[in-house]
């Protein structure tokens, strides 16, 4: 029998060791937390949106690179995780925009412990509060307080950057750049992004919503929800669009978004709204005709000139298009997600690292985006059950 040592205990690990066949791999699983799945608590703290309920083309298409990622979907779909919780009596509900959660008796501990009764009964060894610190000059695997070890198939499973406290602290990037393998930068993603909110706005709107508008920026557009905060904006409609506001602020230290207040109509149904309306003054109209709330209404005057509202024309397009300045992202640890990691090209398409032999990465040391809405954990789980996959079946041959 093989021995795999699996490193890191979040939900990539966690779908490996689920489907590892324990009668050909005598499997150990190493987490520096004393317990494993602490970011897929943290996870659950906001509800845990397990993966979303779409076509498959549709939800690869989330993913970016989408290409690098579909055979792992394809291979453990979002029906699949669905049946598979469902087998371990994790019922699930798809909620009203299509995320998919437990349903609501189960709290995310106890999704946890049902994944982590089932590794155990296969005879999977926990080895908690234990760091992996690198490899000596033998290759051997080196942890804190333990002799290094030697093991035939390794996989990692180190998680992002964000979060420290839950384990998932990125430090494991200088221990693969010294073997030669390219780390990108981390950055967070899935993020709250900074604005320069005037005093009284925020003083009026601080946690405030803006319900039913949409993001665009190049060409990218997301329909959802923002909050206002101290710091800027959040909220899945921006989330959505954090890789590529990223990406400019590489080159930018300002991005200009703009915000559809009205996403449901068209420019020319708000100018014929306009002019039909009863109502005489600009605000009164935006309120009564438009439905828009005393937030959207403050946001428009926030980020333009007091003459737009004595210009309908100009007023009905501003409403589909408010240029929002972005001055930067929020900090990387609390990130709901991390750019940067692995590059890509530093495994092959079973995960496996060209550079260290028998080892393979997975989940999200790899560098690969998904916005919220179940799609990341989707991601790491489908990359453990492939990489299980693959183990199972190369042992075979
Ligand atoms: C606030 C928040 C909310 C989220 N909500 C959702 C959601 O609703 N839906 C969704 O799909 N995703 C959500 N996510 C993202 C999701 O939780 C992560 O993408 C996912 O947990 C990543 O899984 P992973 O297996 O790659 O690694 P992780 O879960 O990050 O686990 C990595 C593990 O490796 C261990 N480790 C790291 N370094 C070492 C070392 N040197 N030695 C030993 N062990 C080590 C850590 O202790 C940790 O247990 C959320 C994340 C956050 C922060």
């Amino acid at each position: 029998m093989k021995n795999l040592t699996i490193i890191g205990g979040g939900p990539a690990a966690l779908m490996l060791a689920a489907q590892i066949d324990t009668r050909q791999y005598k499997v150990t699983l190493y987490d520096q937390k004393k317990a494993v799945g602490r970011k897929f608590l943290v996870a659950g703290e906001g509800g845990l949106n397990l993966t979303f309920k779409s076509p498959l083309n549709e939800l690869i298409s989330k993913y970016s690179p989408d290409e690098f990622m579909a055979p792992f979907l394809r291979v453990f779909t979002n029906d699949d995780l669905i049946n598979w919780l469902s087998n371990l009596g994790v019922g699930t509900f798809i909620g009203s925009s299509n995320r998919v959660f437990p349903q609501p008796e189960l709290k995310p501990i106890e999704v946890l412990n049902r994944i982590i009764e089932h590794i155990k009964s296969k005879h999977i060894k926990f080895v908690l509060k234990t760091k992996w610190t690198g490899w000596n000059t033998n290759g051997q695997l080196c942890f804190e307080g333990l002799e290094p070890i030697e093991s035939d198939v390794v996989v990692f499973a180190l998680g992002g950057s964000s979060w420290k406290v839950t384990g998932s602290d990125g430090k494991w990037n200088e221990l693969f750049k010294k073997q030669g393998i390219t780390v990108q930068p981390f950055r967070a993603a899935n993020c709250a992004f900074k604005v320069n909110w005037n005093k009284e706005f925020i003083t009026a709107h601080e946690g405030k919503p803006l319900k039913n508008i949409a993001v665009s920026f190049n060409n990218y557009s997301a329909k959802g929800e923002l909050v206002i905060s101290k710091l800027g904006l959040e909220g899945n409609a921006i989330y959505a669009l954090s890789e590529s506001i990223q990406n400019q602020f590489i080159t930018q230290k300002s991005v200009t978004i703009q915000l559809d207040l009205k996403p449901t109509m068209t420019t020319e149904q708000i100018q014929t709204t306009y002019k039909k309306a009863k109502l005489s003054k600009a605000t009164e109209i935006l309120k009564k005709d438009l439905n828009l709330d005393r937030t959207a209404i403050s946001i428009l005057k926030h980020f333009t000139d007091k003459d737009l509202f004595f210009n309908p024309d100009l007023l009905a397009k501003t409403i589909k298009a408010v240029p929002v300045i972005l001055h930067s992202a929020e900090e990387l640890d609390k990130a709901i997600s991390t750019l940067g990691g692995i590059n890509l090209n530093e495994v092959n398409e079973n995960l496996q690292a060209s550079k260290i032999p028998n080892t393979y990465i997975i989940g999200e040391m790899l560098n690969w985006y998904a916005p919220t809405g179940g799609y990341l954990l989707q991601g790491c789980f489908s990359m453990g059950f492939a990489i299980a996959k693959h183990l199972n079946e190369r042992r075979r041959v």
